[in-house]
């Protein structure tokens, strides 16, 4: 039996496979199953046929998972899309992953059939269909579909299932070929590093366009666990959530996590037992407020390409070593590696390579591909080191390092350092070009609310940073802001940062 919800149906059927946290409704597996029947056999009845590329464009809202999984069972190859993309980014999306359906709901249709139509080129236009009541005549509603008899389809391990964009922080976002084998094998090694309950429940906040939204959904059906999906992100909300339904794990970005720690206090909810927190660098601040109150934080290195977690360190390891991601999981090979791709001894940094079984294929475009996947692995993009312990500290991207007369710079360790100063509660560092010295260090900081006034700050931010780093390091530009501008994923947007200090 290769189809995951036939397979759960079968094991465990009276279950709780579904709650809905924003209309506190619940879907027992066999409930969840049948509807799932529906759906494939509706998306049949429009036309979908294995090895169509389905592009799905919806919240994260149970009629999502449904379409996730009638996806897989119908043989379809899914190419989730972020529900707030704006028609020419899905456009972009649409062509580049050779959309034959896209599915939307009531809120993305206006623009799924604006993209359709941008995308299309005069051909024959990509047909849309809601899961709502349609609000346009040009999408029909999925539920007006007679559902047709499906066979699940029997998906070999090498074969692409999913195909997700990167988050677009360093350029383009990149279409990710994601096989079978891949997400079983992340599946698999994530629960030998985080540990395994019979009755888990995972509450999903995280958008479903990306791994880390995504490979809780995708993984219900296999290790049997109830998901808990709340549309969007709201610290008290989530606060709640993870108290009402005994929630026992989470993923989140960092600056979720601390906005979570911001309205609560103690240790959060007592069935809580895994925060697995990756997409972004968790600062020590934050690490420090997980161990004092207690928060089981598993600081996580991860990647669409990666179908997720690369490395991850357990709770012990954030409280000792705090800033640390831990070690690969189990079959990941994580090194790295100078310019000309030899191995670094610990302790030296360079750029980190990934290979093992959780590793895509490659991306859409084969250029690309050819420029990032290598005999040794995928070349991440990512600099970090290994230290004598064998414990991996990721320290910026090759991209962000700044080059100041001729010196580089981590903008990791600029910012790391104003973090350290107690008027500051959130910084990103860039490099601003400069016509002296090819890039100038800038900073954009959000002051502590009860920060002195900006001038009076500006001159005591450059005297701590010169007493704790090199003088070509000290940022010469720093600009103040409510907040930094960060993707959905929770990195700095720098262009957006560079805008701003510009
Ligand atoms: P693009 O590849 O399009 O530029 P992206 O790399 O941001 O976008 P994702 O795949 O969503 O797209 O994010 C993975 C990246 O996030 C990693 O390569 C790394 O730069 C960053 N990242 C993830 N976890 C951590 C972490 N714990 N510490 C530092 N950086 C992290
Ligand atoms: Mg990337």
């Amino acid at each position: 039996m290769y189809d995951p919800f036939t397979y759960r149906a079968g094991v465990t059927p009276d279950e709780t496979a579904l709650i809905d946290a924003d209309r506190e409704e619940r879907w027992s597996v066999a409930d969840l199953d049948a509807a799932i029947e529906r759906v494939a056999g509706r998306l049949s009845a429009l036309g979908v046929r294995p090895g169509d590329r389905l592009g799905v464009c919806l919240p994260t809202r149970p009629a999502a998972v449904r379409v996730i999984h009638a996806a897989i069972r119908l043989g379809a190859v899914l190419v989730p899309l972020g529900p707030t993309l704006a028609p020419p980014e899905l456009a972009t999306r649409l062509d580049r992953a050779d959309v034959t359906t896209i599915v939307c709901d009531a809120s993305t249709e206006a623009d799924a059939v604006a993209a359709v139509d941008a995308a299309s080129d005069g051909d024959a236009a990509v047909p849309v269909t809601s899961v709502d009541d349609p609000t346009t005549d040009r999408a029909v509603a999925l539920d007006a579909q007679m559902p047709e008899a499906v066979v699940p389809h029997d998906w070999p391990l090498d074969a692409t299932v999913l195909v997700p964009f990167t988050s677009g922080t360093t350029g383009a976002p990149k279409g990710v070929r994601l096989t079978l084998r891949n997400l079983l094998a992340s599946a698999v090694a994530s629960v030998f590093r985080l540990g395994f309950d019979r009755r888990e429940t995972w509450h999903v906040t995280l958008p479903l366009h990306h791994v880390g939204g995504f490979t809780p959904v995708f993984r219900m059906p296999l290790y049997g666990m109830t998901v808990v999906l709340r549309e969007s992100f709201d610290a008290d909300a989530v606060a709640a959530d993870l108290e009402r339904y005994d929630v026992t794990a989470t993923s989140l970005v960092p600056t979720q996590l601390g906005r979570i720690l911001d309205v609560t206090d103690g240790s959060l909810a007592p069935s809580l037992r895994t925060v697995l927190l990756g997409g972004a660098p968790a600062t020590e601040a934050l690490l420090d407020r997980c161990a004092e109150r207690s928060v089981p934080v598993f600081p996580t290195y991860g990647m669409t390409e990666a179908a997720s977690q690369i490395a991850t360190a357990t709770p012990e390891e954030a409280r000792t070593n705090p800033g640390t991601v831990g070690r690969p999981l189990f079959w990941t090979d994580l090194t790295v590696r100078d310019g000309d791709g030899d191995e670094r001894p610990p302790g030296e940094t360079g750029e980190l390579v990934v290979s093992g079984p959780t590793v895509s294929p490659g991306y859409l475009d084969a250029d690309r591909t050819a420029e990032a996947f290598g005999d040794d692995g995928l070349r991440t993009g990512d600099v970090g080191y290994r230290d004598e312990g064998g414990l991996f500290w990721v320290v910026g991207r090759t991209d962000d390092l700044i080059v100041t007369g001729g010196e580089n710079v981590a903008p990791a360790e600029v910012a790391a350092a104003l973090r350290d100063h107690p008027d500051v509660a959130d910084t990103a560092v860039v490099g601003l070009p400069d016509e002296e010295w090819g890039e100038r260090v800038a900073a954009l900081v959000v002051p502590r609310e009860d920060a002195r006034s900006a001038s009076a700050l500006e001159s005591a931010l450059d005297d701590h940073c010169r007493e704790r780093l090199a003088g070509y390091k000290v940022p010469r530009t720093v600009g103040f802001a409510d907040e930094i501008p960060r993707t959905d994923s929770g990195t700095v947007d720098r262009t957006a940062v560079r805008e701003r200090l510009a």
